[in-house]
């Protein structure tokens, strides 16, 4: 099964990527954790992401494209992945296309989780994640605003989900990676699923889909 998850920033991709995972055993590659994780442990790779993360801006295409051809040859993709925040561009998802061509396969679903900009901007900020199995929360809906409810682990914002750079992120998103969309459709893969709804009636539309492609 080999799938994207595409959505602007806040629309529950790491959410229902959480529960794709406990249901289907195939990797979560996620091209902002996997900057978050350079970044906090101070690799050349993190150096490189940092500033335009900072900004809320896109790391340039060629280094993106470059961590995800490596991680896609890595031996638990062999029978399929789940790709989340990766493409973001449209040279990206050409140059998804093309090492999967090499690789001999192809995308199976491209699913994409739409929801209205103002509640986007809402739930970015009252965003926060656990520190450490990574969890993410609403703070609205938690009585207990500094630990995970999951593992005790603290729960802090994404410095980049404050303010301007949210709405940076927004726009950019808007800019750079909307157009994929139309670059799905084009090739048939696209399946859009209202994200404005309860965590669990999403994923069962998410459910249904993948169980067609299994
Ligand atoms: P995310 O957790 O997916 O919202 O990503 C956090 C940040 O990582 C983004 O705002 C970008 O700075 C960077 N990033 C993640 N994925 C990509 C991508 N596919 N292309 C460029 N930058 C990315």
């Amino acid at each position: 099964m080999n799938i994207v998850l595409m959505g602007p920033p806040g629309a529950g991709k790491g959410t229902q990527a959480e529960l794709i995972k406990k249901n289907y055993p195939i990797p979560h590659i996620s091209t902002g954790d996997m900057f978050r994780d350079a970044v906090k442990n101070g690799t050349e790779l993190g150096l490189k992401a940092k500033s335009y993360m900072d900004a809320g801006q896109l790391v340039p295409d060629e280094v993106t494209i470059g961590i995800i051809q490596e991680r896609l040859a890595q031996d638990d993709c062999a029978s399929g992945f789940m790709l989340d925040g990766f493409p973001r561009t449209t040279p990206q998802a050409e140059a998804l296309d093309q090492v999967l061509a090499d690789m001999g396969k192809k995308l199976e679903a491209v699913i994409n989780i739409f929801v209205p900009r103002e509640v986007l901007l809402q739930r970015i900020l009252n965003r926060v994640t656990c520190n450490n199995c990574k969890t993410v929360y609403n703070l609205r809906f938690l009585d207990d605003h500094k630990t995970c409810t999951k593992c005790g682990g603290e729960l802090g914002y994404r410095s980049d989900d404050r303010g301007e750079i949210a709405k940076t992120r927004l726009e950019v998103y808007l800019e750079q990676t909307l157009p994929l969309l139309q670059y799905y459709q084009e090739r048939q893969v696209l399946n859009s699923i209202d994200g404005n709804r309860e965590t669990d009636e999403v994923f069962e539309d998410i459910q249904e889909l993948l169980e067609k492609i299994k």
